[in-house]
């Protein structure tokens, strides 16, 4: 019986984008670098925005087949091949090196030694380093390696060896690999397989050929091939929004600062050579200005197109692509196209004088609602072992100047707070101290470029204020929409340089077709506000109280607070920062800080009582 596997085009940046490894149906593939891609039938996807800033020459995503090319040389689709090639038979135990031409087109590979031949099974395990290199686990040393050199001479035979599961011992320890060759016996259980042995690295990925191979000498690790720390991504996603005459920048004090430093006109001067960067970095230092707004500043001065970071993004920090989706949204005549259609709403508060509605009312500013937007995923390069680690680029010959990509069709809330009472509250003085812990814990992170590149340069309060205002809000959203909080996703418009002070929370399938306005219906009024008192109301307790509320620093690097799975956190998928920076207590109050909406928890409580009396 021959069998189907499918990668559906939208899965081919995420989750099983170049070098990911992962399963289906039993069988174990890695997705090849673009430079094994089929050069017909690409699709062209278009979005010059996230081009310039990516510096690269476009977007092409895989193209959509119904063949998979895990088997079928020259098939459409993005390639995948299977990894690991080690693979063990489950009735006979032997092990067997998988090689291309054992493939058959439309089977799973099976036990060349068992009657009737048995489905074979990958072997679990894989080795890599910090290189991003990747590779099979050399099973045959494993099985020698309690033996010295003189004696692992003595074998004959690399490839003869068993994967043996004993019943009397449980977990890893179970699991022996032996070797079969004529007077070996040499054997290893698997015990403590997991990290570093002295085993060499490949100093390449599967599908890269051998000659492509590099001296690595990083350590290797083994760890699990579904193991969290074998894949890190590095993804970028641009809204398409509309060529309108937005300006290139929002903070004009920021840009007249940049204007009148001693060293701008001789910048200007030198735009385009090397010594350029010398300057822009002093002047950067010295205003504040991060790299996107002295290019732009430089672009409007010498009529040159921004430098776009300069060439093929290699590093695993992120443009900042916000500035032009905040002035979108935020514009007085919000943009109407094809892709990206908005139209201004409200919370239907106005005139409300009870609390706590006026109160609610007062605490947020514009609602806008995205009937459709178009939204481009690309993936640039991935990481292993860590995310700060070595950047392996998608096109591992470093030769094409493209990203894979999809594009993808949804709608959005978009929502802000007001301006007024956000400053105030930003001023008090717990608040800044809170969010100047948290700001020590983001600087000793191996995770600070590529989450400064998300904040800005400082992390403001607002910052860990909005971000935990949309997981609450995608929480409450999911829970009364029937929407998964898995299909919802987050943007953060926070950067104070930009004077952003608002969120998007949007929902993007993957085909032109877009979503069905269930989304958008939720963010009308008076749903939105029923809903953000709801979700406000919520927030103010956790089933992991008092722990949860009283933390001083959990998740990961200790860049939570008053967040954990049971209140704020979401999946990986709808989370711009890895579910870091979130406090509940920035938004309901708690642990001696003020929260933005925590007169708001009151009101209602007070409302609540009010009306028990009355009945
Ligand atoms: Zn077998
Ligand atoms: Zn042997
Ligand atoms: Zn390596
Ligand atoms: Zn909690
Ligand atoms: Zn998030």
């Amino acid at each position: 019986m021959s069998r189907t596997l499918r990668v559906r085009q939208s899965q081919t940046v995420l989750p099983f984008g170049v070098g990911a490894v992962f399963d289906i149906q039993g069988e174990s593939f890695v997705a090849a670098g673009i430079g094994d891609w089929p050069t017909k039938g690409k699709q062209r996807i278009e979005s010059p925005r996230l081009a310039s800033r990516l510096g690269v020459s476009g977007f092409y995503a895989a193209p959509a087949t119904t063949n998979d090319r895990f088997d079928i040389p020259d098939a459409p689709g993005a390639p995948y091949i299977r990894f690991p090639t080690w693979l063990f038979c489950g009735a006979c135990r032997r092990m067997k090196r998988w090689r291309i031409a054992d493939e058959k087109p439309g089977q799973p590979p099976r036990c060349p030694s068992c009657s009737p031949a048995r489905t074979l099974a990958p072997m679990r395990f894989v080795q890599i380093c910090q290189d991003g290199h990747l590779g099979d686990v050399d099973w045959w040393y494993w099985a020698h390696s309690r033996r010295d050199a003189n004696e692992r001479r003595q074998c004959g035979e690399r490839e003869k060896l068993r994967f043996l599961v004993s019943e009397r011992a449980s977990s890893l320890e179970a699991l022996s690999v032996a070797c079969t060759a004529k007077g070996c016996g040499a054997a290893r259980d698997l015990l403590d397989i997991l990290g570093t042995h002295g085993m060499r690295c490949s100093g390449r990925n599967p599908w890269q050929r051998a000659s492509e191979a590099v001296e690595c000498t990083r350590p290797v690790q083994i760890v699990q091939r579904t193991a969290g720390n074998l894949y890190y991504p590095i993804t970028h996603s641009a809204l398409d929004i509309p060529e309108t005459d937005v300006p290139a920048y929002a903070d004009d004090a920021l840009a007249a600062r940049v204007r009148e430093h001693e060293l701008w006109v001789s910048l200007c001067r030198v735009a385009g050579t090397p010594r350029a960067s010398v300057f822009q970095t002093m002047i950067q230092e010295d205003t504040g200005a991060d790299d996107s707004l002295v290019e732009a500043l430089l672009a409007e001065e010498t009529g040159q197109a921004p430098t776009a970071s300069a060439g093929t993004p290699t590093g695993s920090a992120r443009p900042d692509l916000s500035r032009e989706e905040w002035a979108a949204f935020t514009a007085p005549a919000p943009p109407a196209t094809r892709d990206f259609a908005l139209r201004e709403s409200t919370l239907g508060l106005a005139g409300e004088t009870a609390d706590p509605w006026a109160s609610l009312g007062r605490r947020f500013g514009r609602v806008v609602l995205a009937d459709r937007l178009r939204e481009v995923r690309a993936l640039s390069g991935f990481t292993r072992v860590s995310p700060d680690a070595t950047v392996v680029p998608v096109d591992t010959a470093r030769r094409l100047k493209w990203l894979p990509a999809v594009e993808v069709f949804g709608e959005g809330i978009f929502l802000t707070l007001n301006k007024a009472e956000l400053t105030a509250w930003e001023g008090d003085k717990d608040v800044r101290k809170r969010v100047d812990g948290m700001r020590a814990d983001l600087d000793r992170s191996f995770q600070r470029e590529r989450l400064e590149s998300l904040t800005g340069p400082e992390l403001a309060p607002r910052f860990v204020l909005l971000h935990t205002l949309a997981h609450l809000l995608i929480r409450q959203l999911s829970f009364e929409s029937g929407y998964t909080t898995a299909s919802l996703r987050e943007r953060i418009y926070a950067r104070p340089e930009q004077d952003q002070y608002g969120i998007l929370v949007y929902t993007a399938a993957g085909d032109a077709e877009g979503t069905l306005g269930g989304l958008v219906r939720q963010g009308e009024p008076p749903r939105l506000a029923e809903t953000l008192l709801r979700m406000t109301e919520a927030a103010a307790w956790c089933s992991a109280d008092p722990l949860c509320a009283e933390h001083t620093g959990q998740g990961f690097d200790n860049l939570n607070r008053a967040a954990c799975h049971a209140c704020a956190l979401l999946p990986e998928t709808s989370c711009e920062t890895g579910n870091t920076l979130l406090d509940r207590a920035l938004v309901v109050g708690g642990g001696h800080v003020p929260g933005y909406l925590e007169s708001i928890v009151t009101a209602s409580r007070v409302a609540a009582i009010g009306a028990l009396e009355q009945a």
